[in-house]
């Protein structure tokens, strides 16, 4: 597999290794959070309490929104102020359309895909420092985000706390976005020492694979920098914290994994569609989807097939508010942060496990690489844990024909 990797890969040094590097490194982040952006975390939180903006998240969630405001800030800022706004506008509106209607995306793909490499295309993304974020910029990368299409929820958080920044003195708004940044640039220098060894290769892609996403709708997507895919793996640590007490204390589970892990095609795969997620009909014994059926089976876990779609969360809400069904998520950093705020907006206690590798066909590989999950941590998420009867049949349920 490991050269066919295309840009990020958790089996760097061992799969195991990532989840120790990933926990450490979330504690420091959360360790330098405390003294660095402390201030502007409670006054945020002030806010949303004063203004009842939702029912109170965790610190970790609330750090998550302020940091990933600092990260694209710092990676878009110079891209959004130089594009057209209009057109922002037209893609944001065309992107709306699109979910509405699912009958035009193969059309209105192919507008945005013009579009985005008019806009966006020949813009150097490398080149996107900022010495004065201000609110105006800010605001300016949200309408960017929005026009993308890749940052549903991300957009609504950010949303928030941009409101929050207007509610001050200009002065202190800039301020704070200042230290915002600043503590973004520590991150990103930070999460390359520390995580670098896992997204090595999403700089050689973002010169040479990207230019074949020149013209194509998810120019944006794929062309995500290397700081993204830490800060969604941060992401999820901090998710996971956030919601590990709801999580547990629900009665049963189930399990959503990506399409792009199965073993065989369309066509060739023999799982059911059911209106919008699929179930395996167990069709290959090495099939991964397929073996982790077996094993979820021991504890009544249903596994789902979910295909990549903007309509995810319509299906959710199968689960929502109350149901009492913790939900794990697998998918790539690109797509998994997405999917917990989804999970998170609708009262869902969820879990967020990262895919291996990405591979799937719609972006990354025209046949498609089958991609993988940690079965350790995928394991421990439905309650099997390292030790014991359960999780020694589930191990073999999950190894057999490995080889
Ligand atoms: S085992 Fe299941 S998921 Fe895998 S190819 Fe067969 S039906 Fe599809």
């Amino acid at each position: 597999m490991s050269e066919k990797i295309i840009t990020y890969n958790l089996n760097g040094k061992s799969n195991s290794i990532y989840y120790e590097d990933i926990r450490k490194f979330s504690e420091k982040i959360l360790k330098d959070s405390g003294r660095d952006l402390s201030v502007i975390i409670s006054d945020y939180v002030k806010y949303i309490v004063t203004k009842n903006r939702e029912e109170l998240r965790t610190y970790e969630e609330y750090l998550y929104d302020v940091l990933s405001a600092g990260v694209y800030l710092k990676v878009y800022s110079n891209i959004a102020s130089s594009s057209s706004r209009s057109t922002d506008f037209i893609l944001s509106g065309l992107f709306g359309l699109r979910k509405k209607n699912r009958f035009l995306k193969k059309y209105i793909d192919v507008i945005r895909g013009l579009l985005i490499a008019l806009n966006y295309g020949k813009k150097n993304f490398n080149n996107n420092y900022i010495d004065k974020p201000d609110i105006r910029i800010l605001k300016r990368v949200l309408l960017f985000l929005k026009a993308s299409g890749e940052y549903r929820e991300e957009v609504i958080r950010i949303q928030m706390f941009y409101d929050f920044l207007s509610s001050l003195e200009n002065s202190t708004a800039d301020n704070y976005l200042v230290n915002i940044v600043g503590f973004a640039i520590k991150f990103e220098n930070k999460s390359e020492n520390e995580l670098g060894e896992y997204t090595s290769k999403v700089n050689e892609y973002l010169e040479t694979g990207i230019k074949k996403h020149l013209w194509k709708e998810d120019f944006l997507f794929c062309g995500r920098r290397r700081v993204e895919y830490h800060l969604s793996m941060l992401g999820a640590e901090l998710m996971n914290k956030a919601f590990d007490e709801s999580y547990s204390q629900t009665r049963t589970k189930a399990i959503l994994l990506p399409a792009c892990m199965r073993e065989k095609k369309d066509g060739e795969c023999k799982a059911i569609k059911n209106d919008f997620a699929m179930t395996c009909t167990g069709c290959s014994l090495s099939c991964k989807v397929n073996k982790i059926q077996n094993a979820a089976n021991i504890r009544d876990t249903k596994v789902y097939l979910i295909p990549h779609s903007s309509n995810f969360k319509e299906w959710l809400k199968l689960w929502a508010y109350g149901r009492n069904v913790g939900v794990v998520g697998v998918a790539c950093p690109l797509n998994l942060i997405i999917g917990g705020l989804e999970l998170k907006s609708l009262d869902i206690p969820a879990k967020c496990i990262l895919l291996d590798y990405c591979g799937c066909k719609n972006h990354w590989d025209k046949k498609g690489i089958p991609t993988s999950v940690n079965e350790s941590e995928l394991i421990k998420s439905i309650g099997l844990y390292d030790e014991g009867k359960e999780y020694v049949h589930f191990k073999s349920e999950f190894s057999a024909n490995q080889k």
